[in-house]
């Protein structure tokens, strides 16, 4: 200890590689490290099991961290231990989008868009952040949404609440990709703040890569909505708001605007 920062091993010395993503478990059964960031965000993988999903065939990666008591999750497919330029989706939950398909954010479409291109590669990971609301929680996003029902935009709701706009941190997804062994990453991803974020916990960047959303018969009328915010489309309930993955959506133009 010096000046309360511990001086163990730094964490990358003890994450050694291993043949199988099921061997993680077992390499971190005491695995205790520094930590990432001013918070010393140290993870474990728990648990690994098969996941047939819809979109393709993932591996399910389980972790256990010592900062917030969420249990996150990497989708891993493909062979993605000690692989350089991994195709990498950071996801935020929304229980709200990705389970009950809420039309107020669009965080199912970006969901599905990304596992489906993530397991057309021959490697990728998505890693499953239960940070629900951007990072405020469950019962305050809805709390937020009735706020937003009032007429405050999404910003503004935040801030009512006593929130920063934004309460994600990225030093467990960084040690969860430390984690996997994973060496390098293209990031699937609008925002070059994302990108920026995992740099700063020394993760290592080869890429950004667009996350296009393209429009189909289920989200034209959201995304067309989304980008014009006129109100003429009386069939959508009150404006969407911004993304809750805080990324930007690009919608495939020619597709949002065929057939509208
Ligand atoms: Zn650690
Ligand atoms: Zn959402």
């Amino acid at each position: 200890m010096q000046n309360g920062v511990p001086t163990a091993v730094p964490c990358i010395a003890s994450l050694t590689s291993v043949p199988r993503l099921g061997d993680l478990v077992l390499r971190d059964k005491n695995h205790d490290c520094e930590g990432f960031g001013v918070h010393h965000i140290c993870v474990r993988v728990e648990a690994v099991a098969h996941l047939p999903t819809r979109f393709g065939r993932f591996e399910v990666v389980a972790f256990w961290n010592n900062r917030d008591g969420k249990e996150h999750l990497a989708l891993v497919h493909g062979n993605v231990l000690g692989a350089d330029n991994v195709m990498t989706r950071l996801h935020s939950e929304c229980l709200t989008g990705d389970a009950l398909g809420s039309l107020r954010c669009d965080c199912r479409d970006q969901l599905a868009v990304a596992l489906e291109r993530l397991s057309s590669e021959p490697a990728g990971v998505l890693l499953y952040m239960r940070q629900e609301g951007r990072g405020i929680g469950l019962l305050n996003k809805i709390r937020a949404y009735a706020l937003q029902d009032q007429g405050l935009d999404t910003v503004d709701a935040n801030l009512a609440l006593g929130f920063h706009d934004d309460e994600r941190d990225y030093a467990v997804a960084a040690h969860m990709l430390a984690s996997l062994t994973v060496r390098s990453i293209r990031l699937l991803t609008n925002n070059p703040k994302k990108v920026a974020a995992l740099e700063a916990h020394d993760i290592r960047v080869t890429g950004r890569i667009p996350h296009v959303i393209p429009a189909n018969e289920h989200n034209r009328f959201y995304l067309q909505t989304k980008a014009n915010r006129s109100g003429h489309l009386m069939e959508i309930p009150p404006a969407p708001t911004v993304s809750e993955q805080d990324d930007p959506v690009l919608v495939g133009e020619a597709d949002a605007l065929a057939g509208g």
